[in-house]
């Protein structure tokens, strides 16, 4: 199959981790006979420098007319990177918001895994860590809370802040479709997150998903309150296929899901259009206090190209070769500084990269 991938490097370790993505995604093309196109944009900071805005009209075309976008991190220090001098709206993640609206992404793609190996770094109770997790959190990303109308006033003297959540019922659907399909490709199970027993939005959303779940008889739905959500992702994570959930619940249980894996460096995220498209990055940030020193673990990046694969190209079996080759390197006893412990090989980012192609 013959893809183009745009490929934006950023700031940081962002260059470094794409690297080593782009040699997995390589090593794919050979074994399974493919053909990927990458095309290079500047984003963030390296874009202020070269062009004064850190995300370019150019740029975003670029990302527009291609098949899937795989992104490594933008962003410096404040207080020493002069990027942050600039007003908020041409600092470089600004670049982020501008491309995440520009290219339609409504469906925010968060999986939390818990890798045998690394069950020492989960900071839940040793017997709730040894059961294992495998979930993934799909989040309504354009709209609800943080982009309903807002507005700070003087009510009878009283100063009132105002905001708005709102969700129509082809905002819910189109989510809620993309999280069916998700779970289609996993473990069959949907468990829908809101709070329909105060908010009208919720239970829109609960009467909305209900509907959809009827276009897919094999995938199981139930409905969860997001308190109760938070207490069970710590109580008992290994129930979690797929959660669904609006734009703030989702804000914070993706975050809630991600620590309870307990390795940043670990954990991949996508961010899905209509149809095929999507962004594909790491959770982290731009780590720009270990960049240039081949320091950085690339595994959030390559497993954010498994996802690219399976999400956006639909090459399941090429995906599941990806993360098989993860945990194969992670049972072989290799890794990077931030999960290294005893007993273990330290390796560096290119090493990584070289040791997860060798298992593809
Ligand atoms: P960060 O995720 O970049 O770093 C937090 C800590 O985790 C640092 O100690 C870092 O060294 C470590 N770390 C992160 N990724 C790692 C990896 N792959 N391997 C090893 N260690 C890793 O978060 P931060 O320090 O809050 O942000 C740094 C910069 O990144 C800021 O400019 C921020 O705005 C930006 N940022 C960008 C994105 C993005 O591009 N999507 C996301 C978050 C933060």
């Amino acid at each position: 199959m013959k893809k183009n991938i745009t490929v934006i490097p950023g700031d940081g370790i962002g260059p470094e981790i794409v690297t080593e993505a782009k040699k997995v995604l390589d090593t794919v093309c050979e074994k399974y006979g493919h053909e990927f196109a990458y095309t290079e944009i500047l984003m963030g900071g390296c874009s202020i420098d070269a062009c004064g805005v850190p995300l370019t009209e150019e740029a975003l075309a670029t990302a527009k007319a291609s098949d899937a976008v795989l992104l490594g991190a933008v962003g410096g220090v404040v207080g020493k990177d002069k990027w942050y001098e600039l007003p908020p709206n041409l600092r470089p993640e600004a670049g982020l918001l501008a491309i995440r609206k520009g290219l339609g992404l409504f469906a925010n793609l968060r999986p939390a895994y818990l890798y045998d190996e690394l069950k020492s770094a989960c900071p839940l109770k040793e017997s709730i860590a040894e059961e294992g997790f495998d979930m993934i959190v799909v989040r309504e990303l354009t709209g609800g809370l943080y982009f309903g109308e807002r507005k700070t006033e003087e009510i009878d003297g009283v100063m009132t802040a105002i905001d708005t959540l709102k969700y129509d019922e082809n905002e819910i659907t189109r989510i809620a479709k993309k999280a069916f399909e998700i779970a289609g490709k996993r473990r069959n199970n949907v468990i829908s997150v809101d709070k329909a027993n105060v908010l009208d939005s919720s239970r829109l959303w609960s009467k909305v998903t209900a509907e959809v779940a009827k276009d897919y008889p094999d995938v199981t739905l139930t409905n969860m309150l997001v308190d109760n959500c938070a207490m069970q992702l710590v109580k008992n994570p290994k129930q979690f296929d797929v959660i669904l959930t609006e734009n703030m619940f989702g804000d914070i249980l993706s975050d809630e899901a991600s620590m309870i894996t307990g390795s940043i460096g670990m954990l991949p995220s996508a961010s899905l259009a209509e149809g095929k498209f999507g962004l594909y990055e790491p959770s982290h940030g731009a780590a720009p206090d270990i960049a240039g020193k081949n320091i950085a673990n690339p595994l959030a990046t390559i497993l954010s190209a498994a996802m690219l694969l399976r999400y956006s190209f639909d090459m399941d079996a090429e995906a599941d070769a990806v993360e098989a080759a993860v945990r194969q390197v992670l049972k072989d006893g290799y890794r990077t500084v931030d999960i290294m412990s005893e007993g273990c090989k330290l390796v560096g980012c290119s090493e990584m990269g070289d040791l997860i192609c060798e298992r593809i």
